[in-house]
Formats: structure tokens, sequence, C-alpha cells
């Protein structure tokens, strides 16, 4: 599969617009780079980036072209390599980290249906991804954890037909983009005969490890299929290139919201003003900051993590200071699949009977005039 050797999407001889050249995604995801021979040509790698790809047990490796264009040929600090490069670390164990750190396999009662909230439900729907993070909470990759082919998209629809508080299903993976259109297209399209379900989301890294994959005719596959968000993840400023731009235009001027869930890694985005860079990135090409999640605790992930009270400083440190549109939710996805809590510094500094005292952007004091009067009935409606 890998027999020819890749070549960055920047370099003059792939300048073509044919699909099957550098521009298109199925040549991307047939010419990644994955091992050490293949990488060595593009990077100066560093002694435990060598190290890493000879650990055992080793998650798959796997980057995209383009992605690999991204990255500093020379730094092995680069926030694009830190993500895809291995480690020999990603191997280890650190404490209370497991394989299975949001306990997913205990809330899937059919095979690829993750359903731990009441109105909303994960498919897993790909075993793949452009690019295999070093951070991925689903490094698992479980075959047995994904729908399998149509009969398994038929017992999933089967569930959710009998599953009347299901409005919302997220379509995960994997990243589902590695599907073509017309998978995507069936996919979609049982979901939608479900009369109850009433948005759809994709979980996608693709706009940043491969945006070539956004082409006008999966904007259109999925408007079609809409209301439909796409929700992606991007960790660094660096990764809002123009052509993740451009794939997010496509996506969002189809009319597919966007927004962004973040992951706070440690060297990489930890730090303020890099995720405020990030953030104000995200809202220029029309992608809401959505969540940034404190690391999951999968086991090799140990050297991204950070403090859970750092992270909660960061971001309520955004607040006042940058646009409130620019601001993601701090949150954490309690182990054990407790499911996702909000975490910010608490706000309120006293309250009295007619008054609450709170903190502001800035740390002064402010008073509110509270009311004693909780009767909060309204018109019945609907
Ligand atoms: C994160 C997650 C969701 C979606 O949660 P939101 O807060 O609505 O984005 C749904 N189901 C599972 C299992 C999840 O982990």
């Amino acid at each position: 599969m890998h027999d020819q050797a890749p070549i960055p999407p920047s370099s003059p001889q792939t300048a073509l617009e044919d699909v099957e050249t550098a521009q298109g995604w199925r040549w991307q995801m047939a010419h990644r780079v994955c091992t050490l021979a293949q990488m060595e040509p593009h990077l100066t790698l560093s002694g435990s980036e060598r190290s890493g790809f000879s650990a055992p047990g080793l998650p798959v490796v796997a980057v995209t072209p383009y992605y690999l264009s991204l990255m500093d040929p020379t730094d092995a600090r680069c926030p694009i390599r830190q993500q895809a490069l291995p480690h020999p670390d990603d191997v280890q164990r650190g404490v209370g980290e497991r394989t299975d750190p949001l306990g997913e396999r205990e809330r899937t009662p059919v095979p690829g249906l993750i359903h731990r909230y009441p109105d909303r439900a994960v498919l897993l729907v790909a075993a793949d991804c452009p690019v295999r993070c070093r951070h991925c909470n689903r490094r698992r990759r479980d075959p047995g954890e994904l729908i399998g082919g149509d009969a398994g998209l038929e017992e999933a629809v089967r569930y959710l037909q009998g599953a009347p508080q299901v409005r919302e299903v997220i379509l995960s993976g994997g990243d589902p983009l590695t599907l073509d259109d017309a998978a995507l297209e069936r996919i979609c399209g049982r979901l939608r005969s479900v009369r109850h379900i009433e948005v759809l989301r994709v979980h996608t890294r693709a706009p940043v490890t491969c945006p070539m994959r956004v082409t006008d005719d999966l904007a259109r596959v999925l408007a079609a299929a809409g209301p439909l968000y796409v929700v992606t993840q991007f960790n660094h400023p660096r990764e809002v290139t123009p052509e993740a731009a451009a794939a997010c235009a496509r996506l969002v001027d189809a009319g597919l919201p966007m927004a962004n869930q973040s992951v706070l890694l440690r060297g990489v985005n930890s730090d303020d003003a890099i995720l405020a860079a990030l953030c104000r990135a995200l809202v220029r090409i029309r992608v809401r900051p959505y969540y940034l999640f404190q690391l999951d605790p999968v086991v090799g992930s140990e050297r991204f993590r950070t403090p859970v009270a750092a992270g909660i400083e960061l971001v309520s440190g955004m607040r006042g200071r940058i646009s409130g549109l620019s601001i993601p939710t701090f949150a954490l996805d309690a182990p054990g699949g407790f499911g996702k809590v909000a975490l910010a510094s608490p706000a309120i500094v006293s309250t009295a009977p007619g008054l609450v005292r709170v903190r502001t952007w800035r740390g002064e004091v402010a008073s509110y005039p509270d009311t004693g009067d909780s009767d909060l009935t309204c018109p019945p409606w609907p």
C-alpha cells in the first residue's frame, strides 16, 4: 500500500487539480506516511520519535502527506509533530489510565452504538482516521465496537426506532469521513428514516488532517441530510491553513454549522496566547469553539496531561479578554462513563437574601440585586 514515496502536497510537481493527485483525498489516504523508513526522508527525527516507532504494541502511526507538510522538519517540539509522531511513552500505562477511559463498552446496547445520555447517541461508523493522533482516546480500535456493515446499521436503526427519547445521532469512529460519499449518504438516509431523530452530527478531524476530503459533493450529501452539524478538532492555530479554512467554508456555505472540540495537550496548546489565537482563528473561519477537553486518561497519554486546575484557569482567563463567541466550555469526561462535566472557576463570591456577589473577569467583586421570588411558572407551552 505504501510502496510509493509520499510527496507533500506543497511540492511543485504535485500542484495539480486532478483528484488522483495530492489534491485528492484518496491519494492522501493511500500515501500516508506510517513507518520510520517512510518518515525519515521528510523530517529530522528526534531520538524519542525514532525509538517510538519500535515500541512494542505501539498504536498505528499514520500521517497524511498534507498533515506532514504542516510539520516543522527539524523541531520535534512542533505542535503538529507531537500530535502525530510516535513516542516510546505511547505504550506506557500512566497512573489511572485505561484502555476504555469513558467506559463506552458498557454503554453499547448494540454493536457500534454508544448510548450514554438520554437524548443523543453515538454511532461508530468507521475504524480508520486520516491521521492517527497520539492523544486519541479511542485508540483501542476494536473492530467489534463498530457497526458492522449494512446488517449492523439496520440493527442500530432498529434500536433507535425503539428509543424515541433520542433526538440527535453523532457519527464518529474512527473518522466517518474515511467513508465515501455513497456510504455516508446511506447511513444518513437510514437515520433520517427514524422520525424522532431531529439532528445529525458528524464528528471528524478531516478538515484538519485531510481537508481535501471536504469536497463540494460531500458538502451536498451532508447538507441533504440536515440539520447536520460538523464538529471537528483543531488543536493549534498552525492547523488553520488556507486549505483547512476552505474545507470549513465549503461545509458552512452548504448550510452545515460547524463547531470545534479541542483537546488540551501539554506542550502543544497549553498556553493562553496559543489558545486565544486558535479560538479567534476558528471564529474567523466560522467554526464555533465548543469544548476544550481535559485529556481523557487513556493508556499512553500521560505525556500530554495537564493539571485540571490549569485548564480551568486557561479557559476562565479568556472571559472578557476575547469575544465570548471564541470561548469554549472546558470539560472533562468523568472516567468510567459518568459523562461530561463542565468546569469553570467559581464566580459567585457570596449569596445573601436579595444580593449575589460575583467575581468579574477583571477580578473585581460586583453585586447583583437577586430576587427572592422563586416562582418560575410560565404560560403553558407548547
Ligand atoms: C460527548 C458525547 C456526546 C455528546 O455530548 P455533547 O455534550 O452533546 O456534545 C454524546 N454521547 C457520548 C457517548 C459522548 O461521549
